[in-house]
């Protein structure tokens, strides 16, 4: 899981390492655990990457000082790395320098390494050099892209930097990930996981990168291909949990979605006689205040963020799970206290951070009945595409049914949406999404 940015300066004159510093600043709700950046300067790729978050890594001034260059790419990624070289952007210096990063999962990795005579051990290392290679034989990158593309199996929304000064950009046939793009005026052009990358740089959002999509940035022109036969299958887990409120993906509004499954959880799973609607922050807010307009429960502010914003369903420990817990969510008694509250979060994983809301709510704070809403369905399998879903064995809805969690967690009640809720929701066919991790079966991504 990790969220990716290119930027391309059509003069020499910028420097784009601040702009996909503040990018990076942007997706960093995609991956916590480490992040860098290359630039080219016209002679050669310079990198700095480091584990922990964008602020800290880039803390000093002077190292995006020295990133010096008018085309820059980035990354931000939840998979911790020991070895710091392994950390995305990936470089491989021969045969022809590149730069590489991509978010998502490759399915064919180990065979195709194994074919094309590529000895490696690392996934986006593997892709940087087998672009390297495709780009020496062909010499033209969009030729090599899309012989790149016709190999690789999987999915992957993926930049690309070459040492002659090329933005290369790929968006499997299925498009699970997002990639959107966007440009300012005739100064520069943008790609990321996220719209919201758009706004936060200045740029103007333009579209998303299409399933099977190829582009390429040179100092001359913007080159387009539709590589593959497109076969939409976006992840519907994305308008649930991972995407954030103000970005626009697949051509929806990520904030309308959430909505409509605020007025889809209130249809299916009305409280009777609810007293305050809570939203946990950050995700389930606009879900919260969906089902309050739709049922005409007041809405509360229930929760103070304390610290970072932790995603504490994909910390890998119990401790780090409580501490995470403890560290997000401060409960407001005055909120609480004797109420009949109606609490909605965005999925539920292992059970852990609901159950310890609800008891902070009931035997701390007073409520009189904590009733749980979730804004996605049942949470049943593991995500093959790269996306941090814990094993199945710890997923809670896969051993017990609503009634039964209701209980583990001390809720009075407790519903998940239906699954014909979220595909309303979103708003796309359900054909073309991934619910994988919903129903156990997932699209077939050929390359
Ligand atoms: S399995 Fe789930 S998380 Fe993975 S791509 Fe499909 S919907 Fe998204």
């Amino acid at each position: 899981m990790g969220g990716v940015v290119g930027v391309y300066g059509f003069s020499k004159e910028w420097r784009m390492a601040r702009f996909i510093y503040y990018s990076l600043l942007a997706l960093q709700h995609r991956g916590q655990e480490n992040c860098g950046i290359v630039t080219f300067n016209g002679e050669t790729l310079n990198y700095y990457k480091g584990s922990g978050f964008v602020d800290q890594v880039f803390s000093k001034p002077e190292t995006l000082e020295k990133l010096q260059g008018w085309i820059g790419i980035g990354s931000v990624s939840s998979i911790s790395q020991e070895n710091p070289e392994k950390i995305q952007p990936v470089i491989v210096w021969e045969p022809i320098p590149i730069a590489l990063c991509y978010d998502g999962k490759i399915l064919n990795f180990r065979e195709l390494a194994e074919k094309e005579g590529i000895n490696c051990e690392d996934e986006a290392e593997f892709l940087a050099r087998l672009f390297s290679v495709e780009l020496e034989k062909t010499g033209k990158p969009m030729e090599a892209i899309a012989s790149f593309m016709g190999k690789v199996k999987g999915a992957y929304s993926l930049i690309a930097l070459t040492g002659r000064g090329e933005m290369v950009v790929a968006r499997d046939r299925c498009g699970v990930k997002p990639l959107t793009i966007g440009s300012f005026g005739f100064d520069y052009g943008v790609v990321a996981s996220e719209s919201c990358v758009m706004d936060v740089i200045g740029a103007d959002f333009k579209n998303d990168i299409q399933p099977g999509e190829a582009y390429i940035f040179d100092e001359h022109s913007i080159e387009r291909r539709q590589v593959l036969k497109p076969n939409p299958r976006f992840c519907a887990f994305e308008y649930v949990y991972y995407a954030r409120p103000d970005s626009i993906i697949n051509g929806k509004s990520i904030y309308e979605v959430r909505m409509k499954i605020g007025e889809e959880l209130a249809k299916e799973h009305r409280v009777n006689g609810g007293e305050v609607v809570l939203g946990v922050p950050e995700t389930a807010i606009p879900f919260a205040v969906a089902y309050s307009n739709k049922t005409r429960t007041p809405l509360g502010i229930g929760f103070v963020q304390t610290g970072r914003r932790v995603r504490s369903a994909i910390k890998p420990t119990e401790f780090e799970r409580i501490v995470g817990v403890q560290l997000k969510l401060n409960p407001i008694r005055a909120a609480i206290a004797g109420k009949k509250v109606v609490l909605v979060d965005d999925s539920v994983v292992r059970g852990t951070t609901t159950k310890n809301t609800v008891n902070l709510m009931r035997n701390k704070m007073g409520a009189k009945e904590v009733h749980v809403r979730i804004g996605s369905p049942r949470l049943i399998a593991q995500c093959p595409f790269g996306t941090d879903v814990p094993p199945k064995d710890e997923l809670i809805a896969v051993h017990l049914n609503a009634e039964e969690v209701s209980k583990v967690v001390g809720a009075d009640t407790f519903h998940w949406l239906s699954l014909k809720g979220l595909v309303r929701s979103i708003g796309i066919p359900r054909k073309n999404l991934c619910l994988g991790c919903f129903t156990g079966k997932y699209p077939v991504l050929a390359g």
